[in-house]
């Protein structure tokens, strides 16, 4: 148990709400400096069609409304899975003063996984980041999600080693698991 699991526990909610309307189930959380809530959201990317409506972006903007500015310093956003580069980009451009997230995801993460976007040395910002807080639910949220797709088709997104179930057999099409639905 750490103080993330019951925020996180928020975000796994909006990850379910997400998913539960066709979203990929990623959800993410904005504290204030005070640990109070400020802000949760679910990812809306299909909901809106629009490619930026990552759980993450939602998030930050709703803290910002809340809060009266694009500042969110002492802030931590918490979020299912590993951010992308916009989200991760995001964050630094708010910046927020930590980064928590569960699952890794190894085809698009740009803070351990493919890219460190947020601490790089060079950067002015850089976030504090702290990862795999319930990462198994976070994970298993979004395989169940894929896995019901199109009868088990996983490649948009595989949250497990290629290795295991094989799941890089099946990326023919540039993006299988969305056409398909
Ligand atoms: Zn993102």
């Amino acid at each position: 148990m750490t103080i993330w699991d019951e925020p996180m526990g928020k975000a796994l909610k909006a990850a379910g709400y997400a998913g539960q309307r066709g979203d990929v189930p990623i959800g993410a959380v904005v504290l204030a400096p005070n640990g109070e809530t400020l802000a949760v959201a679910g990812n809306e990317r299909e909901l809106l069609q629009d490619p930026t409506a990552h759980a993450e972006v939602i998030a930050l903007r709703r803290a910002s409304e809340m809060l009266g500015t694009w500042h969110l310093d002492g802030c931590t956003l918490i979020v299912t899975l590993e951010p992308c580069a916009m989200c991760a980009g995001a964050a630094v451009l708010s910046r927020i003063d930590r980064i928590v997230f569960g699952a890794l995801d190894p085809k698009a993460g740009a803070i351990a996984s493919l890219f460190d976007v947020v601490r790089d040395p060079r950067l002015n910002h850089r976030p504090e980041v702290t990862s795999g807080v319930r990462a198994d639910e976070c994970g298993a949220l979004i395989r169940d999600f894929f896995d019901k797709l199109s009868g088990g088709d996983v490649s948009e997104w595989p949250m497990e080693p290629a290795s295991k179930a094989g799941v890089e057999q099946s990326t023919e099409g540039s993006n299988p698991s969305v056409t398909a639905k």
